[in-house]
């Protein structure tokens, strides 16, 4: 049996032997949010979980149970919070709740932590989660504490975006519910992908700016922003091969010496 890396299957006296190997805890955060008329939910939680499950066999590490609520879906990234099942977290939640996992995986004696994010919107909050977190685990007495914290999306090879987009890559944002989601939950969780369901009204036409309130017309109302048809598992799998292999690099650099 290979052993799990998942911290909620370890019993308490287990990860305390983790702990004192010094071992790597990732901490997904995602999304509850309408990824188009074909997948599910979750796919922002998915997503990150199962690229930290990969890298943490690759390096020892732990995941901890993925947030599975982000920071308000924002129209250009996300389609917004118009959408039934899109449920959000204020900033300052998000904020908080990022923070109290950090603090609590440091009092259980936990140094090394990577915050990989699944939802575009989740970056600012983490970031702020992370710099109050260290200053309160300071405050208490406890140092040493390093987190990493990135986005699985920076992490592929040229060559596989060249490959999945022959015409030109049209950027992370618009990538919501679109070609590389959509192959990673193909490869992923078959059972909450419906292929049929893929809309055609879009890409989404975005001016470069955001208006509040917002303006309706932009956004395709099947809240998919870029094309998902030609989306499959294989190319699911190049994604992931990519991103854990890519991500196992940045962390063991990260976390050298
Ligand atoms: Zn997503
Ligand atoms: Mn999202």
């Amino acid at each position: 049996m290979r052993e799990t890396v998942m911290m909620a299957d370890l019993s308490w006296t287990r990860f305390a032997e983790k702990v004192s190997e010094n071992v790597t805890v990732f901490i997904p955060v995602g999304a509850t949010e309408q990824h188009g008329p074909h997948m599910g939910l979750g796919v922002d939680v998915i997503i990150p979980t199962a690229i930290c499950e990969g890298v943490a066999r690759n390096i020892n590490g732990l995941v901890a149970p993925a947030i599975p609520y982000g920071y308000k879906s924002q129209p250009r990234s996300g389609g917004g919070q118009t959408f039934p099942g899109t449920v959000s977290l204020e900033l300052h939640t998000l904020t908080l709740v990022v923070r109290d996992v950090i603090i609590g995986l440091g009092r259980s004696g936990i140094r090394r932590i990577v915050i990989a994010c699944g939802h575009f919107e989740n970056v600012w909050p983490c970031i702020e989660a992370i710099d109050l977190a260290l200053r309160d685990l300071l405050r208490d007495g406890i140092d040493g504490m390093t987190v990493l914290r990135l986005e699985y999306w920076d992490h592929v090879r040229r060559e596989t975006h060249d490959r999945l987009f022959p015409e030109g890559f049209p950027g992370t944002e618009l990538e919501h519910a679109a070609l590389l989601e959509t192959s990673m939950i193909l490869k992923l969780r078959p059972d909450i992908v419906d292929m049929s369901k893929v809309p055609s009204d879009g890409p989404a036409q975005f001016p470069a700016y955001d208006r509040y309130p917002k303006v309706a017309g932009y956004l395709p109302p099947s809240g998919v922003l870029a094309p998902a048809d030609r989306a499959t598992a294989g190319q699911g799998q190049w994604l992931l091969d990519d991103h854990i292999e890519q991500v196992t690099k940045a962390v063991r650099e990260g976390f050298a010496e």
